[in-house]
């Protein structure tokens, strides 16, 4: 068993990106609320940011209560799973934003500095690259290599992963993310993923 915290990205005022009248926020819990059931259906101990539509505190409020928690063992977590969904798009000439419709892929996002959060992003992607699904830089990529730095990569104690799950800009992969069956072989792919970093 172990302690796992999650994040759907974004929630009430702050819907993420915004692609065809799908708001990034909204995918990001319905894959959330999926991955926490199979977790626990797993063993495993759960404490998530928004199981709503919320308005949440801001990221780094957030961070400093994981903190706290995570400081005070109350609980100490294994892990922090923060899910994004992501868009790839340019301003063109009149201003309009223009999708890159070509880029696509799943990606894990991870810290170099945590030998614990590569761990976890290595074996996330592995286990979503076995299950046949797209993915985009190997499967995962180093804030380094990213360019910047994540709040929840960078200012949370417990080692942590930003899984970016696919691109609304790609019309297939906009239709994958909400179908049913798409959406449970993800998230199987995730929980297999920390399951064998857990027992590493
Ligand atoms: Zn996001």
């Amino acid at each position: 068993m172990a302690v796992f915290c999650s994040d759907a990205g974004h929630g009430g005022r702050d819907s993420g990106a915004a692609w065809n009248n799908v708001l990034e926020k909204d995918l990001n819990l319905i894959f959330t609320l999926q991955l926490n059931s199979l977790l626990k259906k797993r063993g495993h101990r759960i404490l998530t940011t928004r199981k709503s539509d919320d308005n949440v505190p801001d990221l780094l409020t957030r961070c400093e209560l994981i903190n706290q928690h995570h400081a005070a063992n109350s609980p100490k977590f294994d892990a922090i799973i923060s899910i994004h969904c992501n868009v790839a798009a340019y301003k063109n000439e009149t201003g309009r934003y223009v999708a890159k419709e070509s880029v696509r892929g799943f990606y894990a996002i991870y810290s170099r500095e945590s030998i614990k959060g590569r761990d976890l992003a290595n074996s996330i992607a592995n286990q979503v690259t076995k299950e046949g699904i797209v993915t985009r830089h190997g499967g995962k990529l180093s804030t380094v290599e990213l360019g910047r730095s994540l709040a929840w990569i960078h200012k949370t104690l417990p080692p942590a992963v930003l899984l970016e799950l696919g691109y609304m800009t790609n019309p297939e992969e906009l239709r994958l993310l909400h179908d049913k069956d798409y959406q449970k072989r993800m998230v199987r792919a995730i929980v297999d993923g920390i399951d064998n970093y857990i027992l590493g």
